[in-house]
C-alpha cells in the first residue's frame, strides 16, 4: 500500500520572514498527522529558515530544483551538498517551468536524477503534456517520453526510490484541473510503463503524484483513484488553510 504524498511548491514565492510563518502554519496543524507524507518546497533563500523550523517534524523539506554538478562555475544554481546542509531530503526535478523558460530537457533531468539518488536526495521528477499535445493525442507520448528520458540508465534499485509527478502543463496554475478519471488514464499509463521498464514489483512501489491546480475542494476525487498516491500542489500550498484542507483529503 503505498502512503500518499502531498507536495507544496512555493515556487517563487514569500521571502524567509513569510516562509518562515507559512512553515510554522504548517507544522502547528499538521504535527502528527499520519494520513500523508508531507514536503514542502519554498524558495532556495528560505531553506535555512523554513529548516530549523521544521527540522525533526514530520514536515519534510525539498528543492525545488538542484544542479548535477558538485561545486564550481555554474553561476546561479545550488548543489546536492548545499541542499544536504540544510536538511533538505527532496528535490523536484524537470518542473514544466524549468523545461519551458530554463531549458531543462530529458538529459538534463536525467542527470540531475541520477546525482540526487547518489547523494540521498530523492528526485520529484515532473512529466507532463501541453495542451496542444493533448489536443493532437500524444498525451502518453509525451508522458513516455519524460519517463524514459528521466529513467535512463537508473537501476530498479535506485528507480524505486524515486517519485513522479504528472503534471499536464495545461493545468498548471490555470485553475484547470484534470478531471479525476483523465488523471487516472495517465497514471495508469505510467504505471505501466514502470512495469515495462522495471517490473511489477517497481511498478507497484513508486509514487505517482498529480499536479495541476489541485485544491481543497478537487482533492478528494483525484486521491481517490487508486494510481494518483498523491499531490504536487503549486497555488493552493501558498496557504496554510488550503495546503492542509489537500492533506485532509487524502483518504
Ligand atoms: C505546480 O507548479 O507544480 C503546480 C501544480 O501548480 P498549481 O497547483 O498552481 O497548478
Amino acid at each position: 500500500m503505498r502512503k500518499k504524498l502531498i507536495a507544496g511548491n512555493w515556487k517563487m514565492n514569500l521571502g524567509p520572514a513569510d516562509s518562515a510563518k507559512l512553515a510554522q502554519d504548517i507544522l502547528n496543524a499538521a504535527s502528527g498527522n499520519d494520513k500523508a507524507d508531507i514536503v514542502i518546497a519554498p524558495t532556495y533563500t528560505s531553506l535555512d529558515r523554513v529548516s530549523g523550523i521544521i527540522h525533526g517534524s514530520n514536515v519534510k523539506l525539498s528543492a525545488q530544483d538542484m544542479h548535477w554538478e558538485e561545486q564550481g562555475a555554474f553561476t546561479g544554481k545550488i548543489s546536492w551538498d548545499m541542499l544536504k546542509e540544510l536538511n533538505v531530503e527532496y528535490a523536484i526535478l524537470g518542473h514544466s517551468e524549468q523545461r519551458t523558460f530554463f531549458h531543462e530537457t530529458n538529459q538534463t533531468v536525467n542527470m540531475k536524477t541520477k546525482k540526487a539518488l547518489e547523494k540521498s536526495l530523492i528526485p520529484i521528477v515532473c512529466v507532463g503534456e501541453t495542451l496542444e499535445e493533448r489536443e493532437s493525442g500524444k498525451t502518453n507520448a509525451v508522458c513516455e517520453d519524460h519517463v524514459r528520458g528521466a529513467f535512463q540508465g537508473i537501476s530498479k534499485e535506485d528507480a524505486v526510490k524515486c517519485i513522479i509527478a504528472y503534471e499536464p502543463v495545461w493545468a498548471i496554475g490555470t485553475g484547470k484541473n484534470a478531471t479525476p478519471e483523465q488523471a487516472q488514464d495517465v497514471h495508469a499509463f505510467i504505471r505501466n510503463l514502470l512495469k515495462e521498464m522495471y517490473d511489477e514489483g517497481a511498478a507497484s512501489t513508486i509514487r505517482i503524484l498529480y499536479g495541476g491546480s489541485m485544491k481543497p475542494d478537487n482533492a478528494a476525487g483525484l486521491l481517490s483513484k487508486p494510481d494518483i498516491d498523491g499531490g504536487l500542489i503549486g497555488g493552493a500550498s501558498l496557504k496554510a488553510d488550503s495546503f492542509l484542507g489537500i492533506i485532509n483529503a487524502a483518504p
